[in-house]
């Protein structure tokens, strides 16, 4: 979600005149797109607004913007943090904007050839959450669920592709859902996802991110039967113990999202699918926890994400004793980094002789660098100019976080 509210915010900048500066010594206006999901995130930002401040007695004309997650209250933030010039919540593009214009009257700045689109452009098709996941301080930021009209996606989506992206990436904290908040104009994901699907010129089409709850068979017959569909799902599992999935407010058991992970599974063959895991969550025993690495065992995912828990102040998990200690956390976060490592690298090893079809997305240490349909890195050696194409790769190299191979045909 913040890659995509990066993306517009570039894209409006560059309208307004402004191009990138790799030092922000050299910009004349920094914007920071912050996350706080967990603390080490907050920290971070913490940690980079205080370095900007000294940037800022020295280069006073340099404008400062915070946009995203942080900004719950912007009147404390401007009390604790005053060399910042703007606070914008969430996707708040049109304000930053505004505040630029103000600043920097750009009426008197040639606008200048907006830089080349991604080949792979994100789309926010809802914003919030319905789901009261007790650990989760997204809806506490970004509120209950809001559903765009299909007309603005649509909209979007051709003006993407004739920029030259070649796929599209459907964005929302619970995409599943999209729709429920807008019963009048009777279209769920899977009816958005056809629809989208017929968009000229469009190759790859995925969607971010899923709720085990909200998974419906029509959305994985939309995944089966729409060709453009990728077979890539992100299905955030949390835990494999169903007593701290109740506490997590999950809304599923173990057995449940197993059976969909089936179900998904059998109707997509060789769907690939992600998962993300929080470790230490408050009461997890060690059997509790061995019940998630059996479940990694027994699913074999093709990446899993792995968080350690961290209170996020204002959630209702906040109220509970965060009583594993640190470092167990750090050991449970290492045993499953360690045992997805061994799955990946299986998983991908399979790949070994296989021609994919890898749709490339720019260049990476001289390498053209891309992505399969099922979402494996994958880099090749090639003259030819293949930005934006897709390439069918002969895999000669296996990691467990990327493939190699070289170019058929
Ligand atoms: S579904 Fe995701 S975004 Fe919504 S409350 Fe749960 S963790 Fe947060």
């Amino acid at each position: 979600m913040n890659d995509a509210d990066a993306q517009r915010v570039g894209a409006a900048l560059s309208g307004l005149g402004f191009c990138g500066r790799a030092e922000p010594e050299e910009a004349d206006l920094i914007v920071l797109i912050t996350c706080v999901v967990r603390q080490s995130a907050e920290d971070k930002t913490i940690g980079r607004l205080e370095s900007l401040k000294g940037l800022k007695r020295r280069h006073p004309s340099t404008m400062v913007a915070v946009m995203g997650c942080l900004v719950a209250d912007p009147a404390t933030l401007r009390e604790r943090f005053p060399w910042v010039d703007g606070f914008f919540r969430p996707s708040d593009v049109d304000g930053l904007v505004d505040l630029v214009r103000q600043r920097f009257a750009p009426e008197t700045a040639p606008a200048l050839p907006a830089e080349r689109t991604p080949v792979s452009v994100s789309i926010p098709i809802s914003m919030g959450c319905d789901h009261h996941c007790t650990y989760c301080i997204v809806r506490l930021r970004r509120g209950s669920q809001q559903s765009r009209p299909a007309g603005e996606i649509l909209r979007e989506t051709r003006e993407a592709v004739q920029r030259g992206a070649r796929e599209i990436v459907l964005l929302g904290q619970n995409v599943d859902a999209y729709g429920h908040d807008l019963p009048s104009q009777g279209l769920n994901l899977a009816g958005l996802l056809s629809q989208v699907h017929d968009t000229d010129g469009l190759l790859r089409l995925r969607f971010l991110t899923s709720h085990p709850g909200e998974m419906t068979e029509e959305l994985i017959s939309a995944v089966a039967g729409l060709s453009r569909v990728c077979p890539h799902l992100e299905l955030p599992v949390q835990c494999g113990d169903d007593v701290v999935l109740r506490r997590m407010g999950r809304g599923y058991t173990r057995e449940q999202y197993s059976s969909l992970l089936s179900r998904i599974r059998q109707r997509v063959p060789g769907c690939s699918i992600a998962t993300d895991i929080i470790v230490g969550f408050p009461t997890e025993t060690r059997e509790q926890f061995e019940a998630t690495a059996d479940l990694v065992t027994a699913e074999r995912f093709d990446s899993v994400h792995i968080a350690k828990y961290s209170p996020r102040p204002g959630t209702p998990a906040a109220l509970l004793a965060d009583d594993v200690p640190q470092d167990e956390k750090e050991r449970r976060h290492r045993i499953l980094e360690e045992l997805q490592t061994r799955i990946s690298q299986e998983i991908n090893s399979t790949y070994m002789g296989r021609t994919v079809e890898v749709l490339v997305e720019g260049r990476h240490r001289g390498r053209w660098r891309g992505r399969s349909a099922t979402n494996k890195l994958v880099f090749f050696d090639h003259d030819a100019d293949w930005m934006g194409e897709l390439a069918s790769v002969e895999i000669n190299w296996a990691g467990p976080w990327s493939l190699r191979g070289t170019v058929k045909g």
